[in-house]
């Protein structure tokens, strides 16, 4: 179910009957020159929509505000100040626990937000929410990478590569410009492997300047349909546990009321 397809009565309806809202992470920014800039929600979007047909989930209209400041360097990409995204995204939460959800799944689609996110829900601990957040990074199961591993041909992966490129195909193949798939591959430059385990905000644009990480020359819909397949399955699991899940909600409530109790 679509948040936004839905009216006020089917809403609360809908709340009651599934208790979860599912809002997909995405961003606006560049993937190669190939793919459009709403890649990560719009295959987000999608992909949750299809996942919540079969475990039901309410799903939050698309969301494209994200950390996404290494791609500021080129068109279109489009972020917020680092304190308001933060603000936004526990906003945003607060009127989704508002309406009436008791558990909230943020299913992450765009790989910058990875640390975002983590923050997200530790930051939760911060105040007592109405509701309990499960990040969903959409790491595979071992069933899910074997059957990945055994649909792609490429090695490296990551940004408007094989696997992206062939999802978007599956997804909205009039939006993708195979004919400007890059001609080389994009391999990681390493240009600050002289400083071995550090993290800086200019590492992914160390290894990637042109916002293109793999190899999209082999993507095809039959690809995408199969990888989508699995991710979809993979989420609609996760929906699936969260919903059967009594263990966070009461954890929180048992920390909470210990923290009370502190000074
Ligand atoms: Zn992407």
């Amino acid at each position: 179910m679509q948040w936004e397809q839905l009216t006020s009565s089917d809403f609360a309806a809908a709340v009651l009957e599934t208790g979860v809202c599912l809002l997909a992470a995405g961003v606006l920014e560049k993937h190669s020159e190939h793919l459009p800039l709403g890649t990560d929600f719009l295959n987000g979007h999608k992909i949750a929509c299809l996942a919540a047909e079969r475990e039901s989930a309410v799903v939050f209209p698309p969301f494209y505000f994200g950390q996404i400041y290494e791609a500021r360097c080129f068109p279109g990409a489009l972020t917020i100040k680092p304190a308001l995204l933060l603000e936004l995204f526990q906003a945003v939460l607060e009127e989704i626990g508002r309406n009436g959800f008791k558990k909230v799944i943020i299913y992450n689609a765009h790989g910058g937000n990875t640390y975002l996110l983590r923050f997200l829900a530790q930051a939760s601990l911060w105040e007592e929410q109405s509701y309990t957040l499960y990040v969903y990074t959409g790491e595979l199961s071992g069933e899910g990478e074997k059957a990945w591993q055994s649909t792609v041909e490429t090695r490296l992966h990551g940004h408007a590569c094989e696997c992206e490129t062939s999802i978007s195909l599956a997804n909205h193949a009039g939006l993708v410009k195979m004919e400007r798939v890059p001609a080389q591959p994009a391999e990681p430059l390493k240009r600050l492997d002289g400083v071995p385990h550090s993290f800086t905000g200019i590492n992914w644009y160390s290894n990637y300047p042109d916002h293109y990480a793999g190899d999209a020359r082999s993507a095809s819909v039959a690809k995408g349909r199969k990888l989508r397949e699995i991710q979809v399955q993979e989420l609609a699991a996760f929906i699936a546990a969260v919903k059967a899940d009594q263990v966070a909600p009461s954890l929180n409530r048992e920390f909470f009321e210990r923290a009370r109790q502190v000074g």
